[in-house]
């Protein structure tokens, strides 16, 4: 006897439901064949298994609706069939239904509590089974229906987790986004003892800007600005909107001459974008960035927040000096 599972499929349907695939578990053969024949004249796909055993395996590497199952089988019978299932087997529901002998009917409050959803007596009676599946559809059908709305709410909070982590001018990561990165960022850092570094960019004379062109237009140049931050930035590096007209770059693994080559990279990539900008009140008649630079190294005792507060600091400097260049604030040490 080969214990093979047979796949037994009777095309013309007597009903219009939806088909179900059902394993049938019986090392009886008779009874799988009564049951296949009923099951599959009802226009199910129908799988057999001779013992627990192989109709384990089955429903450990196949997706089944239902499973009819005989009580007393070789290797595990259908008690311990129905632990596993509810035990072991993740993905869609499995209805089952216990199939035993008639007269051992304290067996079906056993079989019930260890997970099955309803009970067959022997000999089949095919008016029995055909309730049997009818309520195994509706019961089926739901959870389908259940796991379809769990997927869509799912991919619904995915969307509103990046919604809400995204500034919707730019599409740039925002403000909220930017902390979790940098919270996360200076652990790593300090875990694996590497430096890290961060540039905050603002727009020159931005404000002159909105006044020639308009607010639409400063919006459309916010914009470009985005654009060509993430043209000058590599792979690893993030770029966030800090507000109005300032964005931080996250350099992690950085040392401090590779975030100001970093730096002055990206304020190249803006200028070279040729933005026109008439009425800014020095020379160039273009839109520009300046940049303040800031390095978190191991040997540094300094919070997050004392590295933006130092980059803000480069960036004020670079302002003062005539805006269109970026500045590094100067190396900070742990107080010894
Ligand atoms: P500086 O070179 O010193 O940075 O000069 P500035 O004019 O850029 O600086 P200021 O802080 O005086 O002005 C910033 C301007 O940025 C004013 C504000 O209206 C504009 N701004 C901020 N957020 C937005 C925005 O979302 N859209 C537009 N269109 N303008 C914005
Ligand atoms: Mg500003
Ligand atoms: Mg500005």
């Amino acid at each position: 006897m080969t214990n093979e599972p047979v796949r037994l499929f009777y095309p013309a349907r007597l009903n219009s439901a939806p088909e179900m695939r059902i394993l049938i578990a019986d090392d009886d053969a008779t009874s799988r064949l009564e049951l296949t024949a009923i099951a599959s004249k009802l226009g199910h796909d129908c799988l057999v298994a001779t013992d627990g055993s192989s109709a384990w395996e089955l429903l450990s590497s196949e997706k089944f609706d239902v499973l009819l199952s005989d009580w007393m089988m070789p290797g595990l019978d259908g008690l311990e069939l129905c632990r596993r299932v509810r035990d072991e087997l993740d993905g869609g529901y499995l209805y089952i239904v216990l199939i035993t002998v008639l007269g051992h009917c304290e067996e079906v409050f056993e079989g019930m509590s260890a997970g099955a959803d309803d009970y067959l007596i022997k000999p089949i009676d095919p008016f029995a089974l055909r309730s049997r599946l009818v309520a195994a559809e509706r019961v089926t059908g739901l959870h389908h229906r259940l796991a379809d709305s769990q997927a869509q709410l799912k991919m619904a909070n995915r969307e509103l987790l990046s919604l809400s982590l995204t500034d919707s001018l730019t599409g740039l990561g925002n403000r909220r986004r930017m902390e979790e990165d940098l919270t996360r960022t200076h652990a790593r850092a300090l875990r694996v003892g590497r430096s890290y570094g961060l540039i905050l960019f603002d727009i020159d004379h931005f404000k002159p800007y909105n006044d020639r062109y308009g607010h639409q237009a400063g919006d459309e140049a916010l914009r470009q600005v985005a654009r060509c931050l993430d043209e000058g930035t590599r792979e690893d590096e993030s770029i966030y909107r800090y507000g109005g007209e300032e964005f931080l770059v996250l350099l992690p693994d950085c040392n401090a001459d590779d975030a100001a080559s970093a730096a002055e990279r990206i304020r190249q990539v803006v200028t070279d974008a040729a933005i026109a900008h008439e009425t800014r009140p020095t020379a160039s008649p273009v839109l520009t960035v300046s940049g303040g630079v800031a390095c978190w190294s191991p040997n540094s005792s300094q919070s997050v927040a004392d590295l933006l507060f130092r980059a803000d600091e480069a960036l004020f400097a670079a302002k003062a000096a005539g805006r269109d260049r970026v500045c590094m604030a100067p190396a900070a040490f742990a107080a010894s």
